[in-house]
């Protein structure tokens, strides 16, 4: 029989998170930490670790393909690079209310704190996440709960307020000392949850993936996260760095991907993955396979031409290269170069969408 629970919590691992589940649960009331997993954030090889340590009941939850439609047109737009802030919030939470039967509790914890994030923590960004996730009546936010109007669990005396916090601001002085004081954490963690999305390497891997992908899944995603990262316009080339990339690597490989492996040499696995243009043209398959050669170091000790073999749709060709990281097509890391153009475009054209759907 599935357990029951009094409140389930959004747990990313960060501080905040821990902390409002602790209030909660040191109450005497049920509580079941939710860890959100996606190509972006989640670490669920940690659930064990942090259950014992921080004295809380976890479990993992995939939230990979709705997180990753909602990516690709969120309606309150990207943060800083392309960290949709406000519009996860709504999609986690949305997604807690949904599992609530399931775990029979009765309503759900988040860690937000009201001031702490210029955007998506703003009073008012508060309320509006509250009211688009459909969880007005149901979300209690423990560490800035007496700042808030009193939600309907206190008011019931199903929570005593009395023993909720008023934490607000972007200081984290009450925390860290609730953390040591308090709670005595053995480990103290850090800030946020450790979200790819705001980390500006990462970003500029799904910002190239974001602009030239028409209809990227959550697959994508994760190739994008893997090993080194080439662009040649919409061109997409990914090269592993090592034995568990390339494994990876060929996990990945869809139907219409080229898989490239240099013959006589030990060497990376590369993918290249055709987007908006359609299957490659054979220039493009040896400029990329010159390319990926360029990382196997005894391929270039060789000083002349090598052979790549390239596997497509089933057939393998070889073709022979000299190993390059000079080439026609010039392929680049993917970087946030344009990013803020293509957010603005991006953001334009979101408010055409509205004002057509408004004159309907
Ligand atoms: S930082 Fe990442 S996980 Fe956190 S709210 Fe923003 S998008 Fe979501």
């Amino acid at each position: 029989m599935q357990m029951q629970y009094d409140a389930l919590a959004l747990f990313s691992g960060g501080l905040d998170s821990v902390l409002a589940a602790r209030v909660v649960q040191d109450q005497g009331l049920r509580v079941l930490g939710l860890h959100f997993v996606s190509p972006f954030f989640g670490k669920p090889d940690q659930l064990e670790h942090w259950s014992r340590i921080y004295g809380l009941e976890l479990t993992a939850v995939d939230i990979s393909e709705r997180f990753t439609r909602m990516l690709l047109d969120p309606p309150n737009g990207y943060g800083k690079l392309v960290n949709p802030c406000v519009d996860c919030k709504i999609e986690m939470l949305s997604y807690a209310k949904e599992l609530l039967p399931a775990y029979g509790a009765r309503f759900l914890i988040s860690g937000e704190v009201v001031g702490q994030r210029p955007m998506s923590q703003r009073r008012d960004t508060l309320n509006l996440i509250r009211k688009r996730a459909g969880v007005a009546d149901m979300l209690l936010r423990p560490l800035s709960a007496r700042k808030l109007d009193p939600t309907p669990m206190e008011e019931s005396g199903l929570v005593d307020r009395s023993r909720l916090l008023r934490i607000g601001g972007r200081g984290r002085k009450e925390q860290l000392e609730l953390a040591r004081n308090v709670y005595a954490l053995p480990e103290i963690p850090t800030p946020g949850g450790g979200c790819l999305l705001t980390e500006s390497e990462s970003a500029g891997r799904f910002y190239h993936v974001l602009r030239y992908h028409a209809a990227p899944e959550h697959t994508d995603f994760q190739l994008a996260n893997l090993g080194r990262q080439f662009w040649a316009g919409s061109h997409w080339l990914s090269v592993g760095r090592h034995q568990d990339d390339n494994e990876r690597l060929q996990e990945l490989a869809r139907v219409g991907d080229y898989v490239f492996d240099v013959q006589g040499f030990p060497s990376p696995l590369a993918l290249g993955r055709p987007l908006r243009d359609g299957a490659w043209s054979p220039e493009t398959v040896r400029d990329a396979a010159a390319l990926m050669a360029s990382y196997s170091p005894k391929a270039v000790r060789s000083g002349g031409m090598v052979g790549v073999a390239v596997r497509h749709r089933d057939q393998v060709a070889e073709v022979r290269v000299h190993p390059s990281r000079d080439t026609a097509l010039a392929w680049s890391e993917p970087g946030t170069d344009g990013l803020k153009e293509w957010k603005i475009e991006q953001s334009e054209a979101r408010s055409g969408r509205a004002q057509d759907a408004g004159r309907e």
